[in-house]
């Protein structure tokens, strides 16, 4: 049945990506219809390590909707373990590209509906428990989009703009005929959530704990504390080895809490363990389509060192209605001018950051890189801000920084240390 209802924008997906894309389009064009559909009902649950960074404070700002994050407690610090047990400490360095240092774990169940609910104040239309099947061309060049709703009955909505925002295994995607990432470009990640009456006395205060290339080979485990004693774990590793290597996802995690617990930390009531893929920005397919674009994971766009993808999909959604919002009420020529220009400046954006971050993987996926990173971060406070750089914000590595990098792993621990004490 073809619904009535035009729209300027249909959003297949209402996780971060979907939602801000809602938000940006009627904060700078409040006179568009836009319509958000979800297989889900919500509030729903995604697995997740539920950290958000000063890239997400930054993306909620940008529209005063910062309020959402009230009452969250700050995490302050990282802590990182690499092989042989060496861990080091480190504040969350100002980054240069936001105004806020700062992180917050909240479960993706409350954060995700309350940036829904965002997009729902805004005279979004907002329709749940509906599964996105297929999209047609109309003769009047109109996107038919086709649900199915919860009674089992299909529906179709016209729209002049479709935008895949349905995550890692997006069918918008597909029916594109894009290919999925290969499982050199993916993970495999479980998360789950525990107890810990002692997590914050273990660690001296509220740090994410990073743990990279001990108990995940070539990938990493994380402690993530939330409110009051609910810590957020999970581990992951690149899909391909975890193919290979014939490992299972459950033992991993089981593998992990051992470690926490061999490190004093309190593991009770381990529950809600969920594993999911992690398409990474390593291989981004075309974002920009006739009437048709990508953001969040449907685009893979997830940082390949940190697994960090919230933000990403959220900045994507924004660039998206900055570039077409104006052409609304254009011919699609001008609309589909406007996606490409969203593509390019995604690109332009990102590009640099996301190949710093996929020779970093690289890196780190060396036992013995990893430890030597460690080691040179453990007494060169430029490294380690740059690292959690390259994890918190945008940074990317220019020549100068691969020519001091490269020298400080060539050059002997002692002279280094020598170095920074005569500096
Ligand atoms: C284990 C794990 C840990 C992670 N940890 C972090 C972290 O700590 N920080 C971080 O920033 N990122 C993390 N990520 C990545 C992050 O979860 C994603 O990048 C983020 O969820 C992308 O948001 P999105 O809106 O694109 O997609 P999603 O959040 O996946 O939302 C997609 C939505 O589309 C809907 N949908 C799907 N198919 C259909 C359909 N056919 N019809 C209608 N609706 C549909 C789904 O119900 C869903 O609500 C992690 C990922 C995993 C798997």
């Amino acid at each position: 049945m073809i619904n009535s209802k035009q729209y300027d924008v249909i959003i297949v997906g209402a996780g971060p990506a979907g939602s801000n894309t809602a938000i940006s389009y009627k904060h700078l064009n409040p006179d568009l219809n836009i319509a958000i559909f979800d297989k889900s009902q919500f509030p729903r649950d995604k697995s997740c390590g539920d950290a958000i960074g000063p890239g997400v404070i930054n993306a909620l700002k940008r529209f005063g909707n910062e309020h959402i994050l009230n009452g969250e407690p700050e995490v302050v610090s990282t802590t990182l373990f690499g092989p042989k047990n060496i861990g080091i400490q480190n504040y969350i360095p100002e980054v240069k590209n936001k105004e806020d240092s700062v992180v917050y774990v909240i479960p993706r169940l409350d954060l995700d509906n309350r940036i829904f609910d965002l997009a729902k104040s805004l005279d979004v239309d907002s329709y749940e428990e509906y599964r996105y099947l297929g999209f047609d061309r109309t003769k009047d060049k109109k996107i038919a989009v086709t649900f199915k709703n919860s009674d089992g009955e299909e529906e179709t909505y016209l729209t002049k703009i479709l935008v895949g925002a349905d995550g890692a295994n997006s069918r918008v995607r597909k029916n594109l005929n894009l290919n999925q990432n290969t499982d050199w470009h993916k993970a495999i990640a479980i998360r789950a959530y525990i107890d810990s009456p002692n997590y914050l006395e273990i660690f001296k205060e509220r740090s994410l704990m990073f743990e990279i290339n001990v108990s995940a080979l070539r990938g990493y485990a994380w402690a993530f504390p939330s409110k009051d004693t609910l810590i957020n774990i999970g581990i992951g590793m690149p899909l391909s080895l975890f193919k290979k290597e014939n490992k299972n996802i459950n033992e991993m995690l089981n593998d992990f809490v051992e470690t926490l617990e061999s490190r004093g930390v309190i593991v009770d009531n381990i529950r809600m363990e969920k594993s999911y893929m992690l398409p990474f920005a390593s291989s981004r397919p075309k974002l920009a389509h006739d009437q048709v674009a990508l953001v969040g994971d449907a685009g893979s766009m997830i940082n390949p060192m940190s697994g960090e993808g919230i933000f990403y999909g959220m900045e994507s959604g924004f660039l998206l209605a900055e570039n077409t919002h104006n052409f609304l009420k254009n011919e699609n020529e001008k609309i589909n001018q406007g996606i490409r220009a969203y593509e390019k400046s995604f690109n332009k954006r990102f590009s640099k950051h996301y190949l710093s971050c996929a020779l970093a993987r690289l890196v780190l996926q060396s036992p013995f890189m990893t430890q030597r990173l460690l080691a040179i971060a453990s007494i060169d406070q430029h490294t380690i801000d740059f690292v959690v750089e390259l994890l918190f914000d945008e940074a990317r590595l220019t020549i100068k920084e691969v020519v001091l990098l490269g020298s400080k792993f060539l050059l002997p621990l002692w002279l280094l240390k020598l170095l920074k004490t005569t500096n």
